[in-house]
């Protein structure tokens, strides 16, 4: 497994990966890796012959009073799980050589990145589509892989890559959950036990709602109304969001005829967590 830190070495060595019939998968991260960012790496495997994962933790996406400085980092331990999952190629830039002095060029995905989480970290989704086209650049990927665990994510990075012909395949990959049905997260790292059990309350939401939808239920308020209860019943959630949307566009569904979006979002201490799930009614 090479470990690639410039820019200059990472181009160098692209070259070499790039042979005529060598396909290169891409999986970008922030680090504090789980069986989550794994998953996309072992799905990396069998659809390209070598698989690049990157590990940024990108200032651009977080907002002034979020997270960045206490983002968990584990580089060690990164480094060991890649390794033993044969992964080719790591790339952990430096954030002085990714936005160094006078850097000015951001790349929006206009509307999509304003909706849902969006509402809530308005630079976000900005910092994310900016990284993704760098990395894209920079790595030359002809696949680039995503968690379904970021719905929003997914849907504008498939935007992006529509709206510019960029030449990456987008691959989607499920959510990889813990056994009491938690999405797995780096950020759960900040959760205290009391926290962490309440956070299921998010899975126990999306399974709900599944539920009543397989049951007949096509009203969304009644949904969501239900939701935002259940949510306000547990001390130790703050609702921020939640919403069943297209899953393409990102708009409000009121009825629901299609196969839609439900998507929330909820603080546990100052810990935001998100989770989803696709709400499929019988035709
Ligand atoms: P992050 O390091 O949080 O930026 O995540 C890197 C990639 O891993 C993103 O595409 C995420 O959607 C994906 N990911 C994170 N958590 C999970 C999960 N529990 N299941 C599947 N994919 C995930």
């Amino acid at each position: 497994m090479q470990v690639v830190r410039g820019v200059a070495d990472l181009k160098s060595l692209r070259s070499k990966m790039r042979g005529k019939y060598s396909r290169v998968g891409l999986v970008p991260t922030m680090g504090a890796l789980h069986e989550g960012h794994l998953s996309l790496v072992q799905r990396a495997r069998t659809i390209a012959d070598q698989v690049a994962v990157s590990i940024f933790v990108n200032p651009a996406q977080f907002g002034p009073n979020e997270d960045f400085h206490r983002y968990p980092r584990m580089l060690d331990q990164d480094l060991a799980l890649l390794e033993d999952k044969g992964v080719d190629l790591v790339f952990i830039p430096d954030v002085s050589e990714v936005y160094p002095d006078g850097y000015k060029t951001f790349v929006s995905v206009e509307e999509l990145s304003q909706k849902l989480c969006g509402m809530t970290r308005p630079i976000h989704f900005r910092g994310v589509t900016t990284i993704v086209l760098k990395l894209f650049n920079l790595v030359q990927p002809q696949f680039a892989l995503f968690g379904q665990k970021d719905a929003q994510q997914c849907v504008i990075i498939q935007r992006m890559v529509q709206d510019l012909c960029l030449d990456v395949g987008i691959v989607v990959c499920p959510i990889v959950r813990e056994a009491d049905g938690l999405a797995m997260s780096s950020r759960n790292h900040y959760l205290n036990p009391a926290q962490r059990k309440a956070a299921t309350v998010l899975y126990q939401c999306t399974e709900w709602a599944r539920q009543k939808v397989a049951e007949g239920e096509k009203q969304t308020e009644t949904l969501l109304s239900e939701i935002k209860s259940k949510i306000g019943k547990e001390p130790l959630a703050r609702l921020d969001y939640v919403a069943i949307v297209d899953e393409n566009n990102l708009s409000r569904v009121t009825f629901l005829q299609e196969k839609a979006l439900l998507a929330m979002a909820a603080f546990f201490g100052r810990t935001r967590l998100i989770d989803n799930t696709f709400l499929e009614p019988q035709k």
